[in-house]
């Protein structure tokens, strides 16, 4: 789904690109440079949401992380190391989100941390066992917690200072727009979070389990009463996860289980088995398959309504 400012830009654009055509074709000079935008570099795809969608047609987004791998754990080559460096403006989740990032030196004067507002209220996570998935190898999620965006409170404010950054790439004009475009992002986003915080009080401190430690920020900032596993939606969990998850039942006696992706068919019959029903909250790091962040968001939010509203 576009974004209805962005897509009337798309429109915009079309019309002015073939009203230029003609005066092209006549001339005989070298075309013109097709972008002296400023360039910028994103770190996952909340970020290239928010940027995209707030820049819209002044700046030119990037986001070189391949769409199957999780771009917390990505390893960059050279290439794409360099292109962050030579960029007009870096933006990073923060909150160690970036792997790779703590070994390169990258231009401080270009790079800007959007979660650093709210430094003081990352959580650390004790220490898991490490785990893969992906092509990225072995990993932990030991350290602080770094899916930032799924408090949506959070989100908004990594947006705003998303927004500030960009204000100081383009003209006073274009900067205008940016911020009107902030505010109504902002609403957006705070009604989603209303949507959730309705879903934590719903639930009143029932215990959930999460397939992945990702969920933290999310569960403090709603009242979900969570604990985490290791699990992957496209695994199915084996005799030993399968007990894994009974000893924790048998204390945190959880009746839904939140997957970063939909579950194989056969982990959800698995679950359904010992009484534990599946539902997907795609922390969206990534770009979708479909949709954007912000239609990722609602249904992820649909999904727990429909769950908690009928438990
Ligand atoms: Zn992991």
């Amino acid at each position: 789904m576009i974004t209805r400012p962005l897509c009337s830009l798309i429109i915009l654009s079309a019309i002015l690109l073939s009203a230029c055509k003609p005066a092209d074709q006549s001339s005989s000079g070298p075309p013109v440079q097709q972008s002296a935008k400023p360039q910028v570099y994103v770190a996952n795809y909340p970020l290239k949401y928010f940027a995209e969608r707030l820049g819209a047609d002044a700046v030119d987004v990037k986001f070189p992380a391949p769409a199957d791998e999780d771009p917390a754990f990505w390893q960059p080559d050279d290439a794409a190391i360099s292109a962050y460096q030579s960029a007009d403006l870096i933006l990073m989740n923060g909150a160690t989100y970036s792997k790779w990032a703590e070994k390169v030196t990258l231009p401080e004067s270009k790079l800007v941390d959007t979660s650093a507002g709210f430094k003081a209220q990352y959580i650390e996570i004790k220490a898991d066992s490490t785990h893969s998935h992906g092509p990225g190898g072995e990993h932990s999620h030991s350290g602080t917690a770094f899916t930032t965006w799924l408090d949506l409170i959070q989100a908004a404010q990594q947006a705003e200072t998303v927004s500030a950054a960009l204000q100081e790439l383009v003209s006073k004009e274009a900067a205008e727009q940016i911020k009107s475009r902030m505010a109504f992002l902002k609403s957006e986003l705070e009604s989603l979070n209303q949507r959730l915080l309705s879903c934590g009080s719903r639930l009143v401190n029932a215990p959930l389990v999460a397939s992945h430690p990702v969920y933290h920020y999310w569960a403090r900032r709603y009242g979900f009463n969570l604990q985490s596993l290791l699990w992957e939606p496209e695994v199915v969990p084996d005799d030993k996860a399968m007990e894994a998850l009974k000893a924790i039942l048998a204390k945190h006696p959880a009746k839904w289980m939140i997957w970063e992706g939909s579950p194989a068919p056969e982990s959800v019959a698995k679950l359904e088995a010992i009484g534990v029903k599946s539902l997907v909250f795609d922390p969206c790091g990534n770009v979708p398959d479909q949709g954007d962040f912000m239609s990722v968001m609602k249904a992820n939010i649909e999904g727990l309504e429909k769950a908690f509203n009928h438990p």
